[in-house]
């Protein structure tokens, strides 16, 4: 059963619109169980009813045109309940009711399973026979676990199949949801940024001349060919003649007649080289994979792998330099930090990304770049939408292809408001951040890029709660030299001196990943990440605290050193005593500087119980609220199918965070948090109420948490936490500390903040 599902599936897979995978579809499943009929309904959103929409077996002609009603029929049955409906005798149920046109009066056997993807039923895959019986419990888990896989093929296949009949004269709008990784709105084209030689993400785009990407295809398959005959001759005389024949087969393969046929046919039809190249070979990859043979599916693997060598030829003579359009709105399969400075900032609109979430690195910078961003738009078939305009909401986290008139002037005015929100709040840079009942809070800023600086200042941050330093090693190509960092530490804490610098020790690993240090695990975050990594590494942690303390010399900015990722005291102690070694070390040497503050980051859930002993120990802590929330709740911060449950109000994580300041306090200590949590009002406001004396965010967020701080007392802070402290639901605690801010006037700021 395994190979005929995975047959199946590949077959569906490769699919180019939905009408194709759903013809598929029916006609495998009807062969593989020897059913009379098999049918999909699919649910149509907007007229709210299923459409026939694939069969064999019943009357092809009304494919398209038959609805029922959600509550209409034995499908309408199955949609209902959401789970599988098998019959002996379909006509005997009182739910049953014919529609004349289908032609399914002389069927008695139904078994219908809804096709659920996300919670959401998306249709219903019926099988039907004339003989009474009921199906067996096999056949029924054959049926299940098909539609299982085909919801997420579908729901993609339905959404590239809108987008194709884009190219018709009447453009429709598709709308895509994902979930927002910086908020404002976009409107602008879209850029596709490919990763090399990956013939499953080559964009779909128009030939400029024919003519030359025929050239270019034609010296590609030129190269190719010689390297082939080139490696054929170096090993003909340590393999045998049957081997050296796979040689000879690949170069037939490139023949005109084979592969290079079709591939210039398709050119001349007025697609780019690198797209007509893929399709094809996709194309033979899949009808290989779905063979029953294993010698003929190993040939599709030789395929894909000839494919992938003319694709690399192509793209490295191709030396065009990309334009990209004003407004861009740079699309990729999964967005990488360095990919935000890929686009000239003049030029740049917004971003998107098929994988990841809110909640990681690449989208914090992009918040921090005050870039809209939408994440984890899993169905957006990024290959067909390259030089299409787009909208991106990046605070409901979805996005608009080919918008309408009316689309696009409703987005202009959201823009424009949140403009206007934004000036609004201008008044408020040089205001301490003070509430109306005299208590003070200080807000200051995570930075990380260069660009950060000059923006944090001009927001009036009053200091740095996070330097994200590894931001610096992730843009370059080997680990930078003490020098190095002393140079660009010493930029920032200049910037801004005399205010506190807290800078924090290479944090990599889990999704911060360093091309010239990779880091292979199955399990990332649980993995080998922070601080884990440095003292492993000591001479790299020493170079860097090194430079820090060295930066500081002749500004006498306050330099705070952070730790990330501890889950021991053992690791504070060693870390400690490096520090202290460091700093003892540059004072020998000569150079003039004050000791650093030593702090703790508390993001491990060990941590938080263990939060007094680590106070003891060093000058302040800071919550990283974006990985306790994570390692908490047990959701990957970068995987959008969990991202519903990736709470920040979750009661536990409230209790959390109460217990880590109380610990703090009462050791004396000061405590901030530097996690997103911090940027939201909302969470801003709950985390004053519980003491915090540092909230340190994206200087993006900080005039709107000032706003709100400003606005609300203290006194009525505290009510508001002590509401929510006893609340049992994040969605609860969130929707109800929202309201006490619309009440208070907020509601424009609460608005503008993500979904
Ligand atoms: C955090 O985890 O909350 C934090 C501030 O660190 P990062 O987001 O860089 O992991
Ligand atoms: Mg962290």
């Amino acid at each position: 059963m395994l190979e005929v599902l995975r047959q199946v599936i590949q077959e569906v897979n490769s699919a180019r619109d939905l009408s194709r995978a759903l013809d598929i579809i029916v006609d495998r499943v009807q062969s593989v169980m020897g059913t009379e009929v098999c049918s999909v309904y699919l649910l149509d959103d907007d007229r709210n009813k299923y459409v026939f929409m694939a069969t064999r077996g019943l009357n092809p002609d009304v494919v398209g045109k038959v609805t029922l009603d959600l509550d209409e029929g034995l499908v309408g049955y199955v949609g209902e309940r959401a789970e599988p409906v098998n019959l002996k005798d379909a006509q005997k149920h009182p739910r049953n009711r014919y529609v004349a046109e289908i032609g399914e009066e002389k069927y008695h056997s139904f078994l219908g399973v809804p096709i659920i993807h996300y919670r959401k039923v998306l249709g219903v895959l019926v099988v039907q026979q004339k003989k009474a019986r009921r199906f067996d419990d096999s056949e029924e888990a054959f049926l299940i676990t098909l539609s299982a896989q085909l919801a997420g093929v579908i729901a993609h296949a339905r959404a590239t199949g809108s987008l194709l009949l884009a190219e018709s004269e009447n453009i429709p709008s598709s709308s895509f949801e994902g979930m927002s990784g910086a908020t404002g709105v976009a409107i602008g084209t879209v850029a596709v940024i490919f990763p090399k030689a990956r013939l499953d993400n080559v964009p779909v785009r128009k030939a400029k001349s024919i003519r030359k990407e025929i050239r270019l295809f034609e010296d590609a398959v030129e190269v190719t060919r010689d390297e082939i005959r080139t490696t054929s001759g170096k090993l003909s005389d340590r393999l045998r003649p049957e081997e050296l024949g796979l040689f000879e087969a690949y170069l037939r393969m490139l023949d005109d007649s084979a592969i290079s046929g079709e591939v210039v046919a398709r050119i001349e039809k007025g697609e780019w080289a690198q797209s007509a190249l893929s399709a094809v070979v996709l194309e033979h990859v899949a009808m290989f994979d779905a063979m029953e043979d294993d010698y003929l599916r190993e040939r599709g693997a030789d395929i894909r792998d000839l494919g992938t060598r003319v694709l690399a030829r192509l793209q490295s003579s191709d030396t065009r330099k990309v334009k990209f359009p004003k407004d861009t709105i740079l699309v990729s399969e999964e967005l990488a930090p360095a990919d935000l400075a890929v686009v000239p900032r003049d030029r740049l609109a917004g971003f998107v990304s098929v994988k990841g979430s809110g909640s990681s690195h690449v989208a914090i910078l992009a918040e921090a770049m005050s870039v809209p961003t939408i994440m984890g738009v899993e169905n957006l078939p990024v290959q067909l939408i390259d030089g299409k305009p787009i909208i991106i909401d990046g605070f409901q986290g979805s996005l608009i292809t080919h918008p309408s008139k009316a689309q696009l002037s409703y987005y202009r005015k959201v823009a424009r408001e949140e403009a206007m929100l934004v000036e609004g709040l201008e008044e408020l840079k040089d205001k301490r951040c003070v509430t109306p009942d005299g208590h003070r809070t200080r807000l200051w800023v995570n930075t990380g890029l260069m660009t950060d600086v000059a923006r944090s200042l001009d927001r009036g941050a009053e200091g740095v709660g996070l330097y994200r330093t590894e931001v610096h090693f992730m843009m370059n190509d080997a680990f930078p030299t003490e020098e190095e960092q002393r140079i660009i530490y010493r930029e920032h804490l200049k910037a801004f001196s005399p205010k506190m610098v807290t800078m924090r020790t290479l944090d990599i690993g889990g999704d911060k990943a360093l091309p010239y240090f990779p880091i292979e695990e199955e399990n990332p975050f649980l993995g080998w990440r922070g601080i884990r990594v440095t003292l492993d590494h000591p001479e790299i942690f020493i170079a860097q605290i090194r430079a820090m303390i060295r930066a500081n010399e002749g500004i006498d900015a306050h330099l705070r050193i952070m730790l990330p990722m501890v889950s021991s005291i053992a690791e504070v102690d060693e870390a400690i005593r490096l520090i202290d070694k460091c700093y003892q070390e540059v004072i020998e040497e000569g150079t003039r500087v004050k000791k650093p503050d030593v702090g703790v980051m508390i993001e491990v859930p060990a941590a938080v119980f263990q939060a007094r002993d680590i106070a003891k120990r060093v000058d302040f802590l800071s919550v990283g609220s974006n990985d306790l929330v994570q390692y908490m709740l047990a959701v990957d911060r970068n995987n959008s199918r969990v991202s519903e449950l990736y709470q920040e109000f979750h009661p536990s994580i409230l209790q959390a965070l109460k217990q880590v300041v109380d610990c703090a306090h009462s050791e004396k200590k000061g405590v901030g948090i530097c996690g997103e949590m911090a940027g939201n009002p909302s969470g801003a406001l709950l985390l004053m109420a519980m003491g915090y004396d540092v909230l340190s965010m994206n200087s993006t967020n900080l005039l709107m948490v000032k706003k709100a701080l400003t606005t609300i007392e203290l006194s009525k802070a505290k009510k508001i936490l002590n509401m929510a402290l006893k609340m049992d639901d994040a969605f609860q605690i969130k929707e109800y500390v929202d309201d006490q801010m619309i009440k208070a006037g907020l509601g424009q700021i609460v608005r503008s903040r993500r979904k």
